[in-house]
C-alpha cells in the first residue's frame, strides 16, 4: 500500500486497500505469550471483529494497534504508518473505546466531548461542527447536558463511542463495546457501530459469537494468542462442514425402513439412518457442495412414503467455536 502522507490523501484510500497490515505481531509480558506472531490484513471500509475466549489476546492485540502497548516483535502499520515509530500519526487517525470506558463523571456529555476533541487537536469552527455531528451520530442530544455519571449504561457508551469518533477517524477500534449492557442497549450499540461501520474502518474484539456474526464482515478467530481461523461467518460455517446433515421427518413409523431404501439409492449421499431421537425421521449425511433436499423430497413422494418435513442443521458459530479451539489443542 502507497503510504498517506496527509489526512486528505488518507481519504482518498480505496475500498478493498488494506488499511491495517499486522505481520508477525508478538506481546509477551514475562513467560505469558498473551498475542503470539498475529499476521493479518484489514481492509477499507471493512468491519472486522476479533473473536476469543477471556485472556485469548484480544485486548492486547487492540492496544499495540492503538500504539498504547509496543509490541515484543513484529511490525503493524496503520494507513501505512508504522504503529511504533510513526505512533503520533497512527494516533491521530484513529478512534479508540478501550474496554472500560474512559469517561469523567462529573462532567455534562457536550463538555466532556469539548474536552476530547481539544486534546485531539480540533478548534475553531471544527470544534463546534465535530461535536454537533458526533452528538447527532450517536444519538445523544436529549442528553447532551447531563451529568456521564447519571446516564444509562448504554448511553454511556453511545458517549465512549463518541468520544472515539470525535475527530472523525477512518479506523474505529472497539474493546468489547457491549459488555456490561443490557439486551436493548446491546441491540441499540450493535445498530450504532454497524451504522458507523458504513463509512469506515472498524475494528472490533468481542467473546460473544453471536455478535461478531451480526456485525461483523470478517472474523478472526484467536485462542491463546495464537489466530486460529480468519474468514467471513458464512464461509467458516461452510469450510468446517464436511458433511451436511439433513433431517427428514415422516409420518408413519412404518415409512422409517422403505424411506431408508430411497434416500441411500440417491447419488451423493454419504450416509443414512434412522434418527432414534423421537418422532419417525432419518439422518442424513451428504456432501455440502451438493443440497440433496428437493431430490429426497421428491423421490420421497414419488415412492407413496409419507413426508412431512425436510430440512438441514445448520452449525451455530458456537459449534465452528469449540470445533477450531479443538483442533488447535491437539
Ligand atoms: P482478552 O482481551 O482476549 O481477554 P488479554 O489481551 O486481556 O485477553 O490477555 C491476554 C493474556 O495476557 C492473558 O493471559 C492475560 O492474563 C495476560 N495479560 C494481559 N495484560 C497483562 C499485563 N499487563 N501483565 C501480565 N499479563 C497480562
Amino acid at each position: 500500500m502507497e503510504r498517506a502522507d496527509s489526512g486528505a490523501e488518507t481519504r482518498t484510500l480505496q475500498a478493498g486497500f488494506d488499511m491495517v497490515e499486522v505481520r508477525e505481531l508478538s506481546k509477551h509480558y514475562g513467560p505469558t505469550r498473551a498475542v503470539e506472531k498475529l499476521s493479518f490484513t484489514v481492509s477499507h471500509g471493512e468491519i472486522l471483529g476479533f473473536l476469543g475466549p477471556n485472556g485469548a489476546g484480544k485486548t492486547t492485540m487492540l492496544k499495540m494497534l492503538t500504539c498504547y502497548l509496543p509490541p515484543s516483535s513484529g511490525e503493524a502499520t496503520i494507513f501505512g504508518y508504522d504503529i511504533l515509530t510513526d505512533s503520533m500519526e497512527v494516533r491521530k487517525r484513529i478512534g479508540y473505546l478501550p474496554e472500560k470506558n474512559p469517561l469523567y463523571h462529573d462532567m455534562r456529555v457536550e463538555s466532556f466531548l469539548r474536552y476530547v476533541a481539544r486534546l485531539k487537536g480540533i478548534s475553531g469552527t471544527r470544534l463546534n461542527d465535530s461535536i454537533e455531528r458526533v452528538i447527532d451520530r450517536c444519538g445523544i442530544s436529549e442528553v447532551r447536558r447531563t451529568l456521564i455519571g447519571r446516564l444509562s449504561k448504554g448511553y454511556q457508551q453511545r458517549v465512549g463511542i463518541a468520544q472515539a469518533i470525535v475527530n472523525d477517524p477512518q479506523l474505529l477500534i472497539l474493546d468489547e463495546p457491549t459488555i456490561g449492557l443490557d439486551p436493548r442497549q446491546i441491540v441499540e450499540i450493535r445498530k450504532l457501530i454497524r451504522e458507523l461501520g458504513a463509512d469506515r474502518t472498524v475494528i472490533l474484539s468481542s467473546h460473544i459469537l453471536p455478535e461478531v456474526n451480526q456485525i461483523c464482515d470478517r472474523v478472526i478467530i484467536i485462542n491463546r494468542g495464537r489466530l486460529i481461523a480468519v474468514d467471513a461467518p458464512e464461509n467458516l460455517r461452510k469450510h468446517l462442514r464436511a458433511f451436511s446433515t439433513t433431517r427428514v421427518l415422516l409420518g408413519d413409523a412404518s415409512a422409517v425402513e422403505p424411506a431408508l431404501d430411497v434416500i441411500r439409492s440417491i447419488a451423493g449421499v454419504a450416509l443414512a439412518r434412522e434418527d432414534t431421537g423421537g418422532d419417525p425421521a432419518l439422518v442424513v449425511e451428504s456432501k455440502p457442495e451438493k443440497d440433496l433436499r428437493a431430490e429426497m423430497a421428491r423421490r420421497l413422494i414419488d415412492s407413496g412414503l409419507p413426508l412431512l418435513e425436510i430440512y438441514n442443521e445448520e452449525l451455530s458459530l458456537e459449534d465452528i467455536f469449540i470445533q477450531l479451539v479443538t483442533e488447535e489443542r491437539h
